[in-house]
């Protein structure tokens, strides 16, 4: 295939803009996939990805298109890869991107610019990528498509003549957009003479050919069978077999600069194949520095900023959820994972991800692939601890918390939070921002009646419920953005708890100093509700260094001891009474106090 004849590209926008439907009518005008075969959002594999409607996974494409409007009766390759929108899957979008030379930017008419929008466009930008700019929906009642290509224009400083208009649904106008792709986009730059380099953008895990790495080569060219070289884990491989996507794998004889397809590397342990890594071809290896064979530039790797704690309900699980982890891993190399077993909880797993939506996605997918049932923790974000020795260490649990007396200093990671609202919202929004230890950076207007925020507020501060808050003040119509900006000092403490005088490890938590009594006093009572009664009453307090902030008393079950003594003889109620009491206090010094693991796997609950 001629170079020339190649182009490579994504479709990005706001979650739920419409790319994995235009990329549908992108393969059936092409034939990629016939009509029969075509179902909604062809390219989200994943059941859930189905169900939810939305893509998790990226997904690459090769389409072959005569186009016959351009007068020739050349055949083109168009490489599309299909990416996830929400925030926690931009490292996806990202390496996409790497791979590609232009980006159809989608955005729905009944919504206008949204904040991943801008994200997106953002991250496109610095990969210099040639944008073309469509407004989609356009068969909706509601659409307003004056407004949206405006606001479109304006952003990349364009005439609204150059913004297209399609109906991804009913495939209006899609034609012209895939023939302005041919026009506009860039066929790929690299050279087929030159020695093979090819970049990793994603990779997948076959229990028979290994690790299958999906590359864009961008120099030279691969035959089936030729030993490969990855030079940044330094490992060696066989080309067992490579091709392209269909969106299924075809097995083809060679791949050659500027083609996007797979290698299975018959490598069998995933840590070796890492994304952003580049391939060459083993003979010349010793060559490297001779031939100039330059690492192409990787990708940051993904900073997990939530941390979660994952148990079985049914500690025999264990081993099952263990697997299941690992092979989650495989498909997903964001996840982090290690043993974690507390005492009260039986064993589990503390684990990290890129974020909320991403926790909540691993764990229904631990649900609905391997049938598991699980006690999901509060998410966490990581601390940073530098210490009277002024070392710094990274906690991602508060068990691991150090002592008062040793901290200098806590930092927490910060964020540039961005949320776009339509102006009538902004009051409600900025009411609610006002609730969060924010610091407001800017403002500016994308029309007479969008506007855009700019804030400066700790990770933890909207890890929880702040994208639903959001979304309730603005009827659905606010949207939110965020980057992580670094750590920054924060005034932060351990709260821990203690039940009968005794410190409970997985309970305690890492909370603002000036919310420990509003916590305290929140956990002591919850406590109070879920415990079971003893004997004896039991002390419920929360405490911090040391110091007890907040207390709940769980009354005793109280056995009626002077039920069966009636009349007057009061000695003999009373005797009663006081023996019962040194009873029940010698069983709370005793500490025999059981409390179940179920009343930890609840507190641990959101
Ligand atoms: P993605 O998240 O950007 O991949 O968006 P999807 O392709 O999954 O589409 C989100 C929703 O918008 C789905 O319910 C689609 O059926 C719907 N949708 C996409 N394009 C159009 C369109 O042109 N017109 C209408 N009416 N609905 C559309
Ligand atoms: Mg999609």
């Amino acid at each position: 295939m001629n170079q020339k004849q190649i182009r490579n590209f994504v479709i990005i926008a706001h979650i739920d803009h419409g790319k994995s439907t235009l990329a549908d009518r992108f393969l059936e005008l092409t034939g990629t996939i016939t009509k029969k075969e075509m179902r909604e959002q062809f390219l989200d594999m994943m059941d859930l990805e189905r169900e939810r409607g939305v893509t998790i996974k990226m997904q690459p494409v090769r389409m072959v298109y005569r186009p016959q409007a351009l007068n020739s009766d050349s055949e083109f390759i168009l490489n599309l890869i299909d990416t996830p929108g929400h925030v926690d899957f931009s490292y996806e979008v990202s390496r996409s991107l790497a791979a590609v030379e232009g980006a159809i930017l989608l955005v729905d008419a009944t919504q206008g610019i949204q904040a991943q929008t801008l994200a997106n466009l953002e991250l496109a930008g610095e990969q210099n990528l040639v944008i073309i700019p469509a407004v989609n929906k356009i068969d909706l009642p509601q659409a307003r498509i004056r407004e949206t290509k405006k606001e479109l224009a304006d952003l990349l400083k364009i005439s609204e003549e150059e913004v297209f208009e399609v109906s991804a649904k009913k495939g209006t106008n899609v034609e012209n957009l895939l023939q302005a792709v041919v026009k506009k986009v860039p066929c790929p730059s690299g050279e087929k003479n030159k020695p093979f380099r090819a970049l990793i953008f994603d990779s997948k895990y076959d229990a028979y050919k290994g690790v299958i790495a999906y590359i864009r080569v961008v120099d030279g060219e691969i035959e089936k069978n030729q030993e490969i070289f990855l030079m940044a884990t330094n490992s060696h491989g066989v080309a067992k077999e490579l091709g392209y996507f269909s969106p299924k794998l075809v097995a083809q004889e060679k791949l050659s600069a500027g083609e996007i397809g797979y290698i299975a590397t018959g490598i069998k342990e995933p840590e070796r194949v890492k994304v952003g890594d580049t391939i060459i071809i083993s003979n010349l290896k010793s060559q490297i520095s001779n031939l100039k064979i330059a690492p192409l530039q990787g990708y940051k790797e993904p900073k997990q900023v939530v941390f979660a704690s994952l148990y079985p309900q049914d500690p025999d699980d264990f081993d099952l959820l263990k697997k299941a982890l690992e092979e989650l891993k495989l498909n997903d190399a964001s996840l982090t994972f290690e043993i974690e077993s507390k005492e009260a909880l039986g064993r589990g797993f503390r684990c990290g991800f890129l974020g909320m939506f991403h926790t909540e996605i691993i764990t229904e997918r631990l649900k609905r692939e391997f049938n598991l049932d699980l006690i999901v923790s509060r998410p966490m974000v990581v601390y940073k601890i530098i210490n009277n020795k002024d070392k710094e260490f990274l906690i991602n649990s508060p068990s691991d918390w150090p002592d008062p007396q040793v901290i200098k200093e806590v930092q927490e990671p910060w964020v540039n939070l961005r949320v776009i609202v339509p102006t009538r919202f902004l009051g409600p929004v900025s009411e609610l921002l006002k609730t969060l230890q924010a610091k407001y950076i800017n403002t500016s207007y994308l029309s007479p009646d969008k506007v855009s925020l700019v804030y400066e507020v700790p990770l933890r501060e909207i890890i929880i419920d702040f994208y639903d808050k959001l979304k309730s003040v603005t009827k659905g119509y606010g949207s939110v953005d965020f980057e992580i900006i670094g750590f920054r000092p924060g005034d932060l403490v351990k709260l821990d708890i203690l039940i009968a005088g005794k410190k409970q490890e997985a309970l305690s938590k890492i909370v603002p100093r000036n919310q420990i009594f509003r916590e305290g006093d929140l956990i002591t009572k919850r406590l109070k509700k879920i415990l079971p009664r003893q004997q004896f009453s039991v002390p419920i307090q929360a405490a911090v260094a040391g110091k007890i902030i907040a207390r709940q008393t769980l009354g005793s079950r109280g056995k009626n001891v002077i039920a069966g003594l009636y009349g007057g003889d009061y000695t003999r109620k009373r005797k009663r009474l006081e023996k019962q009491k040194k009873g029940k206090k010698k069983l709370a010094r005793r500490g025999e106090l059981k409390i179940p693991s179920k009343v930890f796997l609840e507190m641990l609950k959101k």
